[in-house]
């Protein structure tokens, strides 16, 4: 049976690697992302590339009902789910506590906590049946080291990597495995998300330094699947070189 990975927020950056790169190592993938013409593209282009079988999930992980009725009504053959990669996320605004958006605190909230609990409560059941899985959470390092004006995202990031060790304790029994990856800078849409479409505010994020990609951090998510059975990667780390801290990025010029 080729195996299959659910991925959420595939429709650009780290999402869209993980896909490509799993879709080069024979998954058939289940992509997800509310922009669904984005996620039909890459259906389209890894059936090209890798004759990738895929179905398309399009829902917005922050609305849980959409996301009980989309796993609920997923076909039988594809119940069967080996990986599960929790990576949609954002970060909203940049701003010191005081001054903070409410509004953009909400979507942080609902999207990277509450959204990767929803997409997880409804795919455990699958994998406790099949008695095996895989579960990889992408973090941040703003979960490890809060960085100035980062606050909320930086606690919802804290909330997944604890999230990470609480499921890794829970489902050792399945036996499921739990793995979080944190990454550094890498230059995806996430800045041009978190400036609300500020394309020139976003681009100078990642001025005077090589910032990651997002297949360095695909590559990480392989290494990790890629394991023996009894082999599990809590907790991985992975930062730009130029970036030894999440506050502290050495900069040319
Ligand atoms: P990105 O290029 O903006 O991609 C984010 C993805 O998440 C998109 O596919 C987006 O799709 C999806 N998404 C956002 N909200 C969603 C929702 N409510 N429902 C479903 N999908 C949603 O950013 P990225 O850098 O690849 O970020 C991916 C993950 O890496 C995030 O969890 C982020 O926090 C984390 N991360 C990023 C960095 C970095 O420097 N870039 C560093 C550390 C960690 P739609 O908009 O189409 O829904």
């Amino acid at each position: 049976m080729i195996p299959a990975a659910f991925i959420t927020g595939t429709s650009a950056g780290i999402g869209r690697a993980i896909a490509e790169n799993l879709a080069a190592q024979g998954y058939r993938l289940i992509l997800n992302a509310r922009r669904t013409d984005k996620i039909e593209a890459l259906a389209t282009s890894l059936k090209e590339n890798h004759g990738t079988e895929c179905l398309l999930l399009p829902f917005d992980v922050r609305d849980r009902k959409a996301v009980e009725v989309a796993i609920e009504s997923l076909p039988d053959d594809w119940k069967k789910i080996d990986v599960l990669v929790n990576n949609a996320g954002l970060a909203m605004g940049l701003s010191s506590i005081e001054e903070g958006n409410v509004d953009d605190w909400e979507v942080m909230i609902d999207t990277n906590i509450k959204g990767l609990l929803y997409v997880t409560r409804n795919v455990l059941p699958l994998m406790i049946a099949a008695g095996k899985g895989h579960i990889v959470n992408i973090g941040s390092i703003a979960g490890k080291e809060s960085y100035a004006n980062g606050n909320v995202y930086c606690s919802t990031k804290t909330a997944v990597d604890a999230l990470n060790r609480s499921m890794r304790i829970d489902l050792a029994k399945y036996p499921i495995k739990v793995s979080a990856i944190h990454p550094g800078a890498v230059e995806t849409e996430f800045s041009i998300v978190r400036f609300k479409g500020d394309e020139d505010r976003a681009s100078k994020v990642y001025l005077g330094f090589e910032n990651l990609v997002a297949s360095d951090v695909a590559e990480a998510v392989w290494f990790i699947l890629s394991r023996p059975t009894h082999v599990n990667i809590n907790d991985l780390i992975i930062m730009p070189t130029a970036q030894p801290m999440a506050g502290v990025i050495h900069r040319k010029g």
